[in-house]
Parts: structure tokens; C-alpha cells; sequence
């Protein structure tokens, strides 16, 4: 069934939804999980855990490196093991959440699939559109990067490029549903965001002990949501002992789900100025999953962390010296991890600490960017 992840009313399965009928807000998926077998491809392994009631569409999603990385250890005298989730078919983590989501449209019986993203998501639904042979139209700002766009075009999808930002393309994402097409939105698609959730059981089964903290970057602040309702099930279902910390990272300039946890607030504000970052695929003004992302970080004791472009990019070359190439929005982990580290700003960490930094994106996806990006002086 869907359940209200406001005010909890609960709806049935037969037909798709997106919001609650009650209050506007998102649905999360809630069925009984088992454990897996770990039979199959991609997150077929973890099928008696997810919402699929058929055959899941996979391209071999997830099943990424567990990197540990010395030189950032041995530098902040912990543990610090880097998830390198752009590894996976599209170079993004939204992979696993599309395999899913894709899954259940034909389930659904559509045939027609439409998106608002940054980037990754476009190329990473379009993918699976061309595997299940789905027809996406996907709305995507005008400044997307090149890289991201080239995916999409040679996976056979429609682009649509919009003159404003992620929350312009949603609006038309959204006629377009009205219209009969089903939206693999990542923050409305409450099947996507059970897919997301397979990263907490790769961990569960990839460590022996769960790290201290796990840090991610947000967005619609679904990912990090996920990977909590995932933790919570591997809890149930004896995998682990413990959830890590859940510690959220947003961009200096859109920072809206921090700003909102910082303040008190259940849910994110839009921000009062500007909301540019060199981290284009987490440049979302209005957050629809702020609220469980703020829920995610208070319920595991953890927080927000800041950081600016400046210390995005360095942190890029700091991944690389660990020979992992992220694009900018995952670099913010090791950015926000810098910080902590830092007694000079921020909230300290204690050194020692088993730490996992979530690298959600291949660094050739913004390859123009970073080498520009790279030679230039950014502003702190
Ligand atoms: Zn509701």
C-alpha cells in the first residue's frame, strides 16, 4: 500500500499515485520485506524486499565498490570508506531507483514515462525506458551539461529543454502526467525511492559492522530518505545492529533542508536568495522530500553540513587522489567531511570514527565543467 509520509492515510496499490488525497504530501511504498536471497542482477538481488510483482527491468545496477580510502583515513585519523555509486549503468545512483520505478510502469500499463531532472535522472530513466521499451519525454533545465544530455539522446529519449529552472521543468512534468504518462519523478515516485533504498542493504551486507555515520548529498532529499527507510528495514530484519549517523549535504548558495532543519522547521522553506551551485544535479529550490530528510537526520542524531563551491571542487581532487572521479554533488560529502574535521568551523567530529561518504555521480558526467572549474578561482 501507499502511506502518507504527513499524515498517514493509507491507500491501496491498484492505481498509481503520488500525493496524498488529504493533505498534497508524498506516499511512501509500505509492504511486508523479507530478506533477500541475493539471487540475480543488479537489484533483483534484493527483490523480496522491494514493491516489484514482476520481473524486475535491470541494466545490473548497484552491486558498486565499497572503496576504502587510505589517504583520507590516515589525513583525518578515521576510517573513511568511499561508496562509489557512479559506477552504476548510467553513472548515477539513480539507477537503482529507476529499475524499480521503470519496472512499475509497465506493471501500471503505461506506456508513455515523463520526468522533470537536473540531468542524471533524465539519462538514467531513459535508459530503462529503452530497455522496457517506454517512450520518456523528460524536461530538463537549459543549462544541463552536456554529458548528462549526450546520455539521454543516446539512449532514444525525448528532451525537452526548458528556460528556467528544475522547478519550471516539474510544472511541465506535471501536465504531461495529467495527460496520462506516468511520471518517474525522483522525489514524487514513491517506487523510485524503494529502489534508492537498496544502497542500505549493500552496505548492511558489504560491512561488518554498520559505519559511525554515513554522509550524502541532497537534493529533493530523497536519497537520503531512502537510504533511512532501507536502514530501518534491515534493523527489522536482523541485518544490522545499528543506523548510522544520517548526516545531509547541501550547497553553500541552496541549502533549503538544512536551513529548514537548522531552524526547527519540519519541512524546507524556499530560499530566500539565490540558489546557484557548481553542484548542478542537487540545484532544487523546492525539496518535496525536505521533510523526510529532516526526519531521516533528526531520528539518527545527525545534521546538516554546508559547503562552497570552492571547497566542492577541491574535495573532487581530493576523491581523485583516492582514484575515484566524482562529478561536483558527490564531491559534498568529503567537502562536508572536511568541515567537520576542521575545528575551525562548524560541528567537530570525534577522530576514529567509521565513516561512509556516498559518491552519487561519475565525475566524466561534468568532465568540461571540472576541467574549467578546475583552473579557476571560485569564490569561498
Ligand atoms: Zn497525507
Amino acid at each position: 500500500m501507499f502511506k502518507c509520509t504527513r499524515c498517514g492515510e493509507e491507500y491501496s496499490e491498484e492505481e498509481m499515485m503520488y500525493k496524498c488525497k488529504k493533505c498534497d504530501s508524498l506516499l511512501k511504498v509500505e509492504r511486508e520485506v523479507k530478506k533477500p536471497k541475493l539471487e540475480g542482477m543488479g537489484i533483483r538481488k534484493y527483490k523480496e524486499a522491494l514493491s516489484a510483482d514482476s520481473e524486475i527491468i535491470t541494466l545490473g545496477e548497484g552491486s558498486t565498490p565499497l572503496c576504502y580510502a587510505e589517504k583520507l583515513s590516515l589525513e583525518y585519523n578515521s576510517e573513511v570508506h568511499l561508496k562509489y555509486e557512479g559506477l552504476n549503468p548510467t553513472g548515477a545512483f539513480k539507477d537503482r531507483g529507476s529499475a524499480l520505478a521503470v519496472t512499475k510502469a509497465l506493471e501500471y500499463g503505461y506506456r508513455e514515462v515523463t520526468l522533470a531532472s537536473t540531468g542524471n535522472m533524465a539519462a538514467s530513466v531513459a535508459a530503462y525506458c529503452a530497455k522496457a521499451r517506454l517512450k520518456p519525454k523528460i524536461f530538463i533545465p537549459h543549462d544541463t551539461p552536456v554529458g548528462k544530455i549526450a546520455q539521454v539522446i543516446a539512449y532514444g529519449g525525448e528532451l525537452v529543454k526548458v528556460k528556467g529552472s528544475f522547478q519550471d521543468c516539474m510544472q511541465e512534468a506535471w501536465i504531461e502526467a495529467g495527460g496520462g504518462s506516468y511520471l518517474a519523478e525522483t522525489g514524487l515516485n514513491p517506487y523510485y525511492l524503494d529502489g534508492e533504498k537498496t544502497v542500505a542493504y549493500e552496505l548492511a551486507y558489504q560491512m561488518d559492522e554498520m559505519p559511525d555515520m554515513l554522509i550524502a548529498p541532497m537534493g529533493t532529499g530523497g536519497l537520503l530518505s531512502s537510504i533511512y527507510w532501507g536502514f530501518l528495514e534491515c534493523k527489522e530484519l536482523g541485518l544490522i545492529d545499528k543506523i548510522p549517523t544520517l548526516i545531509g549535504t547541501q550547497a553553500k548558495y541552496c541549502s533549503p533542508i538544512i536551513d529548514a532543519f537548522n531552524e526547527k522547521h519540519k519541512r524546507p522553506r524556499e530560499p530566500s536568495s539565490g540558489f546557484r551551485t557548481v553542484a548542478s544535479s542537487i540545484q532544487v529550490k523546492t525539496p518535496f522530500n525536505g521533510h523526510t530528510a529532516i526526519e531521516a537526520m533528526v531520528e539518527t542524531d545527525g545534521f546538516g553540513v554546508k559547503a562552497s563551491d570552492k571547497r566542492i571542487i577541491e574535495a573532487i581532487f581530493e576523491m581523485g587522489k583516492e582514484g575515484v572521479f566524482g562529478e561536483p554533488a558527490s564531491a559534498l560529502p568529503l567537502a562536508a567531511l572536511k568541515k567537520l574535521i576542521d575545528p575551525t568551523v562548524d560541528r567537530n567530529i570525534d577522530e576514529g570514527q567509521s565513516i561512509v561518504l556516498l559518491v552519487t555521480g561519475n565525475g566524466l558526467k561534468e568532465s568540461e565543467l571540472m576541467v574549467e572549474k578546475g583552473i579557476m578561482q571560485l569564490e569561498e
